[in-house]
């Protein structure tokens, strides 16, 4: 029921949203019978070498700008790792975190405790704790990751 892309005559505090958000991300509205629903098209993605020690590339795509959080979460991503690539074992300090595995096997160190982790697994690293994520499979290792500000 999406009846056309709408950049314009947008109730005004969508319009403020949007403005924040304009910086590194690009939406499209759309209005559908249930109201606006927002579409985020380009994200800001951070490519980090060797993160935290690890090996390769930890790509992270922002699903939105964390701003609209108001300082609550630290980040909301999609992080990808190629085949061999790893985030390096590190502590949570004043924040936690929780993955939810999409696709990929990953061998997941939680606090020393090594696990093997498939499409639908969900971990959580509380704010002190550690952790690391290797992907040891043939395909890209895809996971939504939040990270709360715990401080
Ligand atoms: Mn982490």
């Amino acid at each position: 029921c999406v009846t056309g892309v709408q950049t314009c005559a947008l109730p005004i505090f969508l319009q403020e949203f949007s403005l924040q958000l304009r910086i590194l991300f690009q939406q499209q509205y759309f209005i559908t019978k249930e109201g606006l629903v927002m579409i985020v098209t380009e994200r800001k993605t951070d490519i980090f070498e060797r993160r935290a020690g690890g090996k390769g590339n930890t790509i992270m795509e922002h699903i939105v700008d964390e701003k609209v959080y108001g300082g609550k979460i630290a980040a909301y991503a999609r992080v990808i790792l190629k085949p061999g690539c790893s985030l390096g074992y590190h502590k949570h300090e004043g924040t936690s975190e929780t993955i939810y595995i999409l696709q990929g096997t990953a061998l997941y160190n939680d606090n020393g405790t090594e696990n093997t982790l498939t499409a639908g697994a969900v971990v959580f690293c509380p704010e002190g704790e550690s952790h690391s994520i290797e992907n040891i499979g043939q395909d890209d290792l895809l996971a939504m990751a939040l990270i709360v500000n715990e401080k």
